[in-house]
């Protein structure tokens, strides 16, 4: 069994960094550049040298450190092949269904657009972790800037289809907020009841709900749920296409 280390830190307001690093083979990588500084006092905390960055989109909270610490580092910068006019320094395009090989671990690439066209997310199916910037996140998935229902809902589908105990590594601590509109939406979900009460002990601690996991997610996020009798009834919508459902969903979210 090979490893894979995390060393998780918050940067800006309420975004999550992310070094992994292969210790077999030396590497290490930053999943997104959201700030610099903190990627840098993180890199010399844990005594590792940067030789890759991983990016998931192309927003500035998730690559606007891309190219000073390619300058720094000369770090290879991978990022998606269907986006790569917008991704700062991009050496190696990969796309959906590819295999990019991080040291010893195989990461899968998904295509998991709907927040961002072209945005992807990094499975290593040997360490059980997905890294998924901000396509779903802890009770929640990324705002539709350039995709649509449907396609987020396909990208969605492809992160529920991997195994319950996979850590999800997202890329904002959102948790609190989403949790106020899922009990909204899902408000006889006892799982969900129970997971808000941890989630608002772990956040009076000013700790993280990140990593979630695929199966808590399955189980409590709405946005993974139009096939629930309970949310499909509270949104007056029994009955309906599932990514109607999840249409209603993301359009409530978004006002609430
Ligand atoms: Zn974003
Ligand atoms: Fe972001």
């Amino acid at each position: 069994m090979t490893q894979l280390e995390v060393h998780q830190f918050p940067c800006l307001s309420d975004n999550y960094g992310f070094l992994i690093h292969d210790p077999i083979k030396e590497v290490t990588a930053a999943i997104d550049t959201p700030e610099v500084p903190a990627i840098n006092r993180a890199l010399e905390e844990k005594g590792w040298r940067l030789t890759h960055i991983l990016n998931t989109h192309h927003h500035p909270d998730h690559a606007g450190g891309n190219l000073e610490l390619k300058e720094q580092w000369q770090c290879t910068i991978v990022g998606a092949r269907d986006d790569a006019q917008r991704i700062p320094g991009i050496d190696i395009k990969v796309a959906d269904g590819e295999i990019y090989q991080f040291g010893n671990q195989a990461a899968r690439v998904f295509d998991v657009s709907g927040h961002t066209l072209g945005h992807i997310a990094y499975y290593f199916p040997d360490a059980s972790k997905l890294f998924c910037g901000d396509a779903l996140f802890a009770l929640g998935c990324g705002r539709l800037f350039e995709g649509s229902p449907a396609q987020m809902w396909q990208s969605l589908q492809k992160l529920i289809a991997l195994p319950d105990d996979t850590s999800v590594y997202c890329g904002h601590e959102y948790t609190q907020a989403n949790a106020a509109f899922a009990l909204s939406v899902e408000p006889q979900n006892s799982e969900l009841q129970q997971r808000v009460k941890a989630i608002d002990a772990l956040r009076a601690d000013n700790l993280p709900t990140v990593p979630t996991t695929i199966g808590m997610e399955k189980a409590t996020n709405p946005f993974l749920r139009p096939m629930s009798p309970d949310l499909q009834s509270n949104l007056h919508m029994t009955g309906a296409d599932l990514v109607e459902v999840f249409a209603e969903t993301r359009h409530r979210k978004d006002n609430f």
